[in-house]
């Protein structure tokens, strides 16, 4: 009897111990898990892998669910049901400190004429009945009168209210009289910046003088800045976005990027490329590059000439709407090259907007005079839209990195013929030409001249329509990228263009844990229901960032 007893203390004690053991002390505490899942990493469908497990934002083990949930335990789990885990999407060339401020702007993408633009101001007036009145957005190739509008109305409708207009590229700016007065600014008279009509001047100015604009626009509050940059955070998250470009900012614009990642309030990855400015030199341009593991500051961003609408880029012919213009060349080659010079020495990447045949060729030149062959600096061509036939193979031999946009090439299709002519737009958005060359590509949106959404760059890129589908065949369909290829442009590729690619952009034990979480595997979904895609869930740093509604 006595034996029994004692034989059922031992079994109860002992089945005490191993009941505590076989719950969370035999396994090993993780932060997330994700199971029941697809994973994707770039190249494919990780085979047996289903499982993520994640500790201290970085991917700690990756396997089937079984193998995973035996040895770990964690106090988040994320059932995927079956769906699809990316690497974390990133926009390799954005603007998020211009986006967030313009979140308080009054929107003109969407006006389909001048008269709506007046509208929308009269609204916008009524909530914001103080100060200046500040738009965005504008495209005179979306309305019925292709043309640029002028000043007389505003001054009219806001009589001494300085009011600023900026074109969807950011590359001309119609300004109200008061605007101008406000801003130092004198007619500039025959000048390349200034947009006549019939002699007079219209109020529009471009490149340069609109910089000048929109510096003299007060700027918000401490407050009211913080908030705009967390409603964008937000709003990047909520389109699958883990990682962002701010492409051309000042010192105190990246020390506030910084302060705002390091309270908690920007959750978002960002690659800061510095303006071309002494104070940024003395300050970023140290022995080495400032790099947080939400911040880098390695890349000068540098103008070469304008944009295409606008009839800015610089092109080694006329355009064929608007001869005997070739646009603009903003910074010379010596300019380009006493800069590239600095960046060479400290090992600092130059990444410099070129759009016009004539101002990539001159940037190719001009990093081709730096760069030998076994260099790694991935100096950069910001969207390199029009190449010249024989200048394809400058990308290789320099191992120059085209960074393209792929939803420019469907928003411009409509006018991109006109301003170039049927032979020089066969060499125009030609990404998978440019692919060819260098092996590897980055791939933004430029936001907010276009749409945050990756998944609109991702359909734009392998389906060549706009989000209307259109055209049906495809714009210039050789230049669509394969699925795979488009995935890598924002996930790996978009890494690697940031000298991430060791941190992120792939799903790989020891990286970051930012993911994307889709309904859909867009790797194998009819293209025209790519776009129906749902963003399920963004993680940062092993993170929800955000999780769709049921
Ligand atoms: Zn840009």
């Amino acid at each position: 009897m006595i034996k029994t007893l004692k034989a059922l203390i031992f079994l109860s004690v002992l089945s005490l111990i191993t009941g505590l053991f076989s719950c969370h002390d035999m396994k090993k505490k993780a932060d997330l898990i994700i199971y029941n899942a697809k994973i994707y990493t770039p190249d494919s469908v990780a085979a047996g892998v289903n499982c993520i497990a994640v500790k201290n934002g970085k991917i700690l083990q990756l396997g089937s669910d079984a193998e995973i949930r035996s040895r770990y335990w964690a106090p988040e789990n994320i059932n995927a049901s079956g769906t699809f885990v990316y690497p974390g999407f990133t926009d390799a060339h954005s603007h998020f400190t211009g986006f967030a401020l313009g979140l308080r702007y009054a929107d003109l993408s969407v006006a389909t004429s001048f008269n709506d633009v007046l509208e929308i101001l009269k609204v916008y007036r009524k909530q914001h009945p103080n100060g200046w009145i500040v738009g965005r957005g504008w495209d005179q190739n979306k309305w019925d009168e292709k043309i640029f509008p002028d000043n007389r109305q505003l001054n009219t409708l806001f009589p001494g209210v300085p009011v600023v207009l900026s074109r969807v590229d950011g590359h001309a700016v119609l300004a109200s009289e008061a605007a101008i007065k406000a801003a130092g600014l004198v007619f500039p008279g025959k000048s390349n910046e200034a947009v006549l009509h019939n002699g007079e001047f219209t109020g529009i100015f471009l490149e340069g003088m609109t910089d000048k604009l929109r510096n003299a626009i007060p700027l918000p509050s401490v407050n009211e800045i913080t908030d705009l940059m967390t409603e964008a955070t937000r709003l990047c998250h909520e389109a699958g976005l883990t990682a962002v470009t701010d492409a051309g900012l000042n010192k105190s614009e990246i020390l506030l990027l910084d302060s705002l990642q390091k309270a908690g309030k920007i959750s978002l990855r960002i690659d800061a490329w510095m303006n071309p400015n002494e104070e940024n030199y003395a300050y970023f341009m140290k022995d080495t590059v400032y790099h947080t593991p939400f911040l880098r500051v390695g890349a000068i961003k540098i103008y070469a000439d304008g944009a295409l609408g606008s009839r800015g880029a610089c092109l080694l012919s006329p355009y064929a709407d608007d001869a005997p213009n070739q646009g603009i060349l903003v910074t010379s080659s010596a300019e380009l090259s006493a800069i590239c010079l600095q960046a060479y020495k400290k090992g600092f990447q130059i990444n410099t907007h070129a759009i016009g045949d004539s101002a990539i060729r001159m940037v190719l030149h001009a990093y081709s005079n730096f760069l030998k062959p076994e260099d790694d600096r991935r100096w950069r061509i910001e969207h390199a839209q029009v190449v010249n036939e024989n200048d394809f193979k400058l990308f290789a031999q320099y191992h120059i990195i085209p960074s393209v946009q792929a939803t420019h090439a469907t928003s411009d299709m409509e006018w991109a013929g006109n301003r170039l002519g049927p032979d020089r737009v066969k060499n125009a958005y030609a990404y998978n030409r440019l692919l060819q060359q260098n092996g590897w590509l980055p791939n933004g949106t430029d936001f907010p001249i276009e749409s945050i959404e990756p998944l609109k760059t991702f359909y734009a890129a392998v389906a060549r329509k706009n989000p209307s589908g259109n055209p049906p065949d495809g714009y210039m369909k050789e230049n669509a990228l394969s699925r795979s290829d488009a995935l890598k442009s924002i996930t790996c590729w978009a890494a690697k263009a940031s000298f991430t690619e060791n941190e992120r952009g792939s799903i790989e034990v020891g990286k970051d844990a930012d993911f994307t979480i889709l309904n859909t595997n867009i790797m194998v979904t009819p293209e025209d229901k790519l776009l129906k895609t749902k963003i399920l869930y963004t993680i940062v740093n092993g993170k929800t960032v955000y999780k769709a509604k049921k």
